[in-house]
């Protein structure tokens, strides 16, 4: 029987009158954009924001003065991760072969990968510049092949934010937007005057954007769910503590309502990371420490189990977006594990490392989505598409047969003589209409 030692008491982001106020106000906002287009988006980046220049579009020289500001050390961090991101999309681009099969004589069937054609990259940025967000969303995109990349970012306390604003511009995005939250995505989705309208809408973002998304998605393609982050620890009795805490609290400041959940197999080293991230949260100088504190508080778990057999099945059970395995024999997790957006294995690495600069995609399912989709990849930037072709006569002649009476079965007649004729033709079947 699990024991918990910290139990979550807030009432998640998620939960039904927090979800149901957030939907009602996005699909005001998504209504009157549709109706009214640039004055409602200015309206709306007025009211969140405070934010309504002349032009929410950068031009190329207000790009190159602002990247101009940007230390010369970001610039190459930037771009080493952008790196590192290029690298494993492009190995994952390549693991997605174009193929032809000839199922039996003379029946071709084939598979194509088509990249989109124009794509709404939403870079984060409330309450931190997410550089590393721009570098998930574009750099992936562009890897897959996307001609038009159309990029949204919010200013951040009524400032354009410079380090972003850099990564989007090195990331590849063909154009560049200072708007950000409902009012970025549903002009990216529907179109206005000064914004293209997109197939597709990729990124993370807060409960606002994320329920965006899920209002527009049919009308636009969506990459997945990604709104607040999640943390999850699996540790053993060898696990650190003070790792444990101080990773735990590393997502905790991602904003006031993310859940840090630790499963551990020993009491004491759950015990232990409590206090120490009691310890960060009041006694250290992080400088995020209250943000982190309300998360910790209200989201924060840790459980004790038997077993790391029943870690495992819990932490299924939660389907977090970060797992992080401190444990013996971390890579037991690949075999034991199946519901996560991304894994973490061993001390050696951490989320962060995920989330900043190791390479593989950041923007991975939250709220249990994970329990139906894995993260950001190339090949959600990619349509699979298939085509066929029958090059032999006496091929499509029995095809011809087998599909007038698979369409007679089913009472289609016209499909039926589409398959008739062929048989006629080519085998002297009689045929007439
Ligand atoms: P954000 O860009 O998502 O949201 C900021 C926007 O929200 C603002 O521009 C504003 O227009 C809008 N907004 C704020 N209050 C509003 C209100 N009351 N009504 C309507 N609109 C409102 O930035 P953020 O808020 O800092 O959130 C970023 C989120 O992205 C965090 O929750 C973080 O955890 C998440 N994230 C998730 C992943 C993932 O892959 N799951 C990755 C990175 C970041």
């Amino acid at each position: 029987m699990p024991k918990y030692l910290k139990k979550s008491t807030g009432s998640a982001a998620g939960s039904t009158a927090a979800q149901e106020s957030v939907t009602s106000i996005v699909k005001g906002v998504i209504s009157d954009i549709r109706t009214n287009g640039d004055s409602a988006v200015r309206t709306y980046s007025e009211k969140f924001d405070k934010w309504s220049p002349s032009f929410f579009k950068l031009s190329s020289s207000e790009i190159e003065e602002i990247i101009a500001s940007v230390p010369e050390q970001t610039i190459k961090d930037i771009k080493e991760v952008q790196s590192n991101v290029r690298a494993f999309a492009q190995a994952q681009r390549d693991s997605l072969k174009d193929f032809e099969v000839e199922i039996r004589p003379g029946v071709h069937l084939g598979q194509k990968n088509i990249p989109i054609n124009a794509v709404g990259a939403y870079i984060p940025g409330g309450r931190y510049p997410l550089l590393a967000s721009a570098h998930m969303t574009i750099v992936t995109a562009k890897v897959a092949g996307v001609p038009n990349v159309v990029a949204c970012t919010p200013p951040i306390a009524g400032k354009i934010p410079s380090g972003t604003v850099a990564a989007m511009h090195f990331a590849g995005a063909d154009e560049i937007f200072i708007l950000g939250g409902v009012q970025a995505v549903a002009a990216m989705a529907v179109g206005t005057e000064a914004i293209r309208k997109v197939d597709f809408i990729a990124g993370p973002g807060n409960a606002y954007v994320a329920d965006a998304k899920r209002q527009l998605f049919g009308e636009v393609g969506i990459d997945l769910f990604a709104g607040p982050t999640e943390i999850l620890i699996v540790a053993d009795s060898e696990a650190d503590p003070f790792t444990v805490a101080t990773d735990l609290v590393s997502q905790a400041e991602h904003g006031p309502d993310t859940p840090a959940v630790l499963i551990t197999t020993s009491e004491s080293v759950g015990k232990k990371s409590i206090d120490f991230v009691n310890h960060l949260l009041e006694k250290s100088n992080l400088s995020t420490a209250e943000l982190a504190k309300t998360s910790w508080d209200a989201f924060g778990e840790v459980v004790v189990v038997d077993t790391l057999d029943e870690a495992w099945k819990l932490a299924d059970e939660y389907a977090s977006e970060h797992v992080q395995i401190l444990t013996k024999e971390p890579r037991e997790a690949l075999s034991k594990m199946k519901n996560y957006g991304a894994l973490f294995l061993g001390e050696r690495t951490c989320v962060s490392y995920g989330d900043k600069v190791i390479g593989t995609n950041h923007v991975l399912p939250t709220r249990k989505a994970a329990k139906y989709t894995g993260g950001l990849w190339v090949g959600k930037y990619l349509r699979t598409v298939t085509y066929q072709e029958v090059s032999d006569e006496k091929a499509s002649g029995e095809l011809g047969r087998l599909c007038g009476r698979a369409a007679r079965a089913e009472l289609f007649e016209g499909h039926a003589r589409s398959g008739d004729l062929r048989a006629s033709k080519y085998l002297g079947d009689k045929f007439e209409w």
